[in-house]
């Protein structure tokens, strides 16, 4: 096999070769035909994540080793089982949950795999979609896409599920005549702008500083969009919806963005943050009981989100973002796009 690799931390990737793993015990083995590029891979590319006031979390503090091989977004081929995998065929094609948890412990047991201690993550903790071919350590995280494109598929087992594991968090709360806003309709919240008409009964704003994304917002049913740059953006979230949205979902996650999501909220309103923008600002403890607001944050989703998402896109329920196609071999091209910004349209899907 062979996988785009980091060599040393922040630098060009490259290319080594590998024997091809051999399955062991309940593992499949996966060779990877579309791996989508994340822009959480610029993160761990660098080597570690920025938690604001000059303090760092590296890679390596979390046991990521060098050489790395980086990819969560992952569909392909099943091309061999090991001697108790069941529920998989070889030859069939599948996208690979990538958030896998120890399997053992409590909340493992309840399909909340997310929010294990011991996280496995394929292409964070271990060997990803950035290779030709990814052991997963069990059959029940390959899920069948049945029509959805493969390309497609492949960005939903993260960006897809970030957007619709949000929208989830916010679906009791918005009923057919309530209003809800998406704050950020690039990427992950450009997902949830394609999702939220086929999954939430509401009716849609959604607030964006790109006048493209907006217009396009609205092509995809927004019924009102609002420049959050402009002063009076709280206002016209109030006006548009007649006195504030039921639900908000802030897809950029900094200080502005976030207060923001709080003033647009009416009474008993909630507010799921999901943006890792980072900063921080202070909230009046008195909004919370006066406007019996929730503030919730959600990070990707579960097993059962990738299933209910790749179901909604089965049914053709939800209009594909654009995506750019490339070899593994532009790596290093697509994660430095990334990392620039305004130079990719959707999302990059890498080939082997
Ligand atoms: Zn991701
Ligand atoms: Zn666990």
């Amino acid at each position: 096999m062979r996988a785009m690799q980091i060599i040393e931390w922040g630098k060009p990737l490259e290319f080594r070769d590998y024997p091809t793993p051999e399955p062991k015990g309940e593992e499949v083995l996966v060779r990877v035909e579309s791996a989508g590029v994340c822009h959480s891979d610029v993160h761990i590319w660098d080597g570690y994540f920025d938690m604001g006031d000059g303090k760092k979390i590296t890679l390596e503090q979390r046991g990521v080793k060098l050489p790395f091989t980086m990819g969560h977004e992952i569909a392909g081929e099943v091309v061999a089982l090991g001697p108790d995998a069941k529920g998989v065929e070889v030859g069939k094609r599948y996208a690979v949950y990538p958030w896998i948890g120890c399997g053992q412990c409590a909340v493992c047991k309840k399909g909340e795999e997310l929010l294990c201690m011991t996280p496995r993550t394929l292409g964070t903790r271990t060997s990803g979609g950035y290779g030709s071919h990814v052991i997963v350590p069990n059959a029940r995280y390959c899920v069948d896409y049945g029509n959805v494109s493969q390309a497609l598929a492949a960005t939903y087992t993260c960006s897809g599920i970030t957007a619709f594991s949000a929208l989830k968090k916010i679906r009791p709360n918005v009923g057919v005549d309530d209003h809800f806003l998406i704050i950020g309709a690039g990427g992950v919240g450009g997902q949830a702008v394609h999702i939220a008409p086929a999954y939430l009964k509401g009716k849609m704003l959604v607030a964006d500083i790109d006048a493209q994304k907006r217009a396009h917002a609205r092509q995809m049913g927004a019924v009102g969009t609002i420049d959050n740059a402009a002063a009076d953006a709280a206002q016209q979230v109030m006006q548009a919806s007649g006195g504030g949205v039921a639900g908000a979902i802030d897809f950029v996650g900094s200080p502005k963005t976030m207060e923001f999501g709080i003033s647009a909220l009416r009474k008993g309103g909630k507010l799921v943050m999901v943006g890792l923008y980072g900063g921080a600002m202070p909230v009046p403890t008195v909004m919370f009981p006066f406007k019996m607001m929730t503030i919730e944050g959600s990070y990707v989703g579960t097993l059962q989100d990738l299933k209910e998402l790749l179901d909604l896109g089965k049914a053709g329920k939800v209009p594909p973002i654009p995506i750019e196609t490339r070899g593994a071999d532009r790596a290093t091209e697509s994660l430095a796009d990334l990392k620039t910004g305004g130079k990719v349209r959707g999302r990059v899907v890498m080939t082997h």
